[in-house]
């Protein structure tokens, strides 16, 4: 299940230090080492999927699963959308076309005042 040279399947482990904003048995958040916005975290299925365009069929659930699982997130940190103008972006970069760098599927979340260093 897990890739021995993943970097985050090694943040998942907790064998790379990260700094955690929720887990559960199947998913795992942390804030962005390198944020592009005031709020940055990166939400990780503990399985190793490389990107999204790797998906089956099968990983429906889970990739359902990790959508849901954001606002509850996003509402964690205090940015969620429920009417109003709040709220936040979420990106997932497929492939080097997308600008993907790491290759364990993730969701970015991000959000807060502008400009934001990328992503924006
Ligand atoms: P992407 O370009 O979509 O693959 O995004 C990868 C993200 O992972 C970038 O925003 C990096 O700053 C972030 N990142 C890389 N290594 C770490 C790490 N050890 N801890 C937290 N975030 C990381
Ligand atoms: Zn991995």
């Amino acid at each position: 299940m897990a890739d021995d040279n993943c970097i985050f399947c090694k943040i998942a482990a907790g064998t790379i230090p990260s700094k955690k904003v929720y887990e559960d048995d199947d998913f795992y958040a942390f804030h962005d080492i390198n944020p592009a916005a005031p709020v940055h975290v990166l939400v990780i299925p503990r399985k190793h999927i490389e990107t999204l365009s790797a998906c089956t069929p099968g990983d429906a659930g889970l990739v359902g699963k990790m959508m849901v699982l954001v606002p509850r997130i996003a509402a964690q940190l205090g940015v969620d959308y429920s009417g109003g103008d709040t709220g936040y972006r979420t990106v997932i970069n497929v492939g080097p076309g997308g600008g993907q760098e790491v290759y364990h599927l993730h969701a970015h979340i991000l959000a807060g005042p502008r400009p934001w260093s990328r992503m924006g």
